[in-house]
Formats: C-alpha cells, structure tokens, sequence
C-alpha cells in the first residue's frame, strides 16, 4: 500500500505533482497547458482521463493556469477553494469547493488536508496528504509561515517545498526593486534561507525525503539551495534530498509502506469525492 509523488514539473512556468495509488490519480495543481501536461502524463503511461481530480492551490497560471483547459478537453474534476475557482472561470458542474483546513478524502485510503498559507493577492494552500499512516506535505509559494502549517507538516515523511531563491543571488539580480520587495514580502516565496529555517522546525527523524521546488532559473541554483538548506538541517535530517526542476516528470517517491499510526491530521471538516 503505497502513494507515489511524482512531480511533473516545478517553476514559474507551470507546476503539476501526481499522486497515484493503486485506486486513485490525483494532481496537485495544473499549471501547464494542455498539451504539456498530455506530454507529461504520457512519460508515465497515464492520459489525462485517467485522473480521478486535480486540486488547485492558488490561481496564479503557473498553478491553476491550465485547470479549465483539462476541464474543457477531458471534463477533469477540479477542487479548489471558492476564490481560487471564481478567478480562474472554472465550471461549476465540474467543480468542488474546498475551505481552509478541510480534509478531502478520495478513495478508501487517501485523505487531503488543505492548510492556508499567506501569498500575494490570492487565497493559496499547502497539501498534506495522509495515506495509510504516513504523510506527505506540498506546500509551495508563500512568503512566510503560520504555526498551524508547522503544526501539520511536523514530522512528515515526505516534504515538498519551494526554495525559491537565493538572498545574495536576488539582491544583486536584474529584476527590479519593486518586484524583488514583492519577492521578499510576506506574500512573496521562500528564499533558500527561509526554506532551511521552516525545515529545520519540522523535519523530524520520519522525514524520508525533502524535495526542493519551483527554483528561481534567475535567483536561484540547485547547488545553493540544497547547501544552504542543509546547512539547517543537517544534524536533524536522515533522509534525501532532491532539487526538482522545470522539466519533469521527475523521480517518484513514494509513502505509506508502514503499519498505520495514528498520524492522521485533525478532521475539521469533510469534503466527499465520488
Ligand atoms: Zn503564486
Ligand atoms: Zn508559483
């Protein structure tokens, strides 16, 4: 009984994460266009109309860009909260509704917790899935974080999580100030540094794999972000680490092998998927 991630693909230029188990397809946001994510899938022996939903984090296009094309070509079902689905003209009759803190279920075995993080004029949240006593987090753009996202991405086997940008590497890069204040802000990503500090408070001797996402090509390299990131994490983390890049899909991890314990997240509230 496993759960297998597989990112597609991360980056300002679309951002799509399968989950698959032996019942169930889903993905996490559907940045990319129709074709690419068609592409993608294919990689992996899947079409799009094998998948059972895809959850939306935020509306910006490098998430949600492409959930009304695969609404409109595959009649995919998407979720997302009701701002999320209101900016990106999705279909109701395709559509479900999410709200902070609700824990979605599809299937027998896989729940999803929708925890809210703050980031630039949209209503964003990290996923923790929970899948027979094991967890893994997705969590990605967002400018700083809440206790409660500590509070349930603590110990987790399986971290995903933006390292978006280098401090060094921003400050003296070409964008703009406005844009880099932006960046910066608590509505803006993650730097390298911010990313070390957020794992260092949840990475426990569980966590199994942390994979670093959606890098800046311009502010970021792989080699900084891992080594500054490990650089707060070191004397607690056992486990792997991996950079993924714009170009998926990518190594597949996998939870969910152990006995179940009892790691499920609070049920605030339940969405049922069909
Ligand atoms: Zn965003
Ligand atoms: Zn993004």
């Amino acid at each position: 009984m496993t759960l297998r991630i597989t990112h597609l693909g991360t980056g300002s230029r679309g951002n799509s994460t399968l989950l698959e188990t032996s019942e169930v397809k889903v993905l996490i946001d559907q940045g990319f266009s129709g074709a690419q994510l068609q592409k993608r899938l294919a990689m992996l022996n899947i079409t799009p109309e094998e998948i059972d939903c895809a959850l939306i984090s935020h509306h910006h296009g490098d998430h949600g860009g492409g959930a009304n094309i695969a609404q409109r070509k595959w009649g995919m079902k998407i979720l997302a909260n009701e701002r999320t689905a209101q900016e990106l003209d999705l279909d109701p009759k395709l559509t479900s509704y999410f709200g902070p803190l609700d824990v979605i279920r599809i299937g027998d075995q896989l729940s999803i917790l929708t925890v809210p993080v703050p980031h630039s004029g949209s209503e964003n949240v990290a996923f923790v899935a929970s899948y027979c006593g094991e967890r893994a987090a997705i969590i990605t753009d967002l400018g700083s974080w809440t206790d409660e996202l500590i509070k349930h991405v603590y110990g987790c086997e399986h971290i995903s999580i933006e390292a978006n940008y280098d401090d060094q590497k921003l400050n003296s890069g070409p964008y703009p100030y406005s844009l880099k204040e932006r960046i910066r802000g608590r509505g803006g990503h993650l730097s390298n540094n911010q990313t070390g500090q957020f794992l260092a408070e949840v990475s426990t001797k569980n966590t199994r794999n942390i994979v670093l996402t959606h890098l800046s090509e311009k502010n970021n390299s792989p080699h900084l972000a891992e080594s500054t990131v490990l650089y707060y994490i070191s004397e607690l983390f056992e486990g792997d680490i991996y950079i993924s890049s714009q170009d998926g899909p990518e190594i597949t991890h996998y939870i969910g092998e152990t006995d179940i314990q009892n790691l499920t997240p609070t049920k605030l509230n339940q969405v049922e998927i069909d």
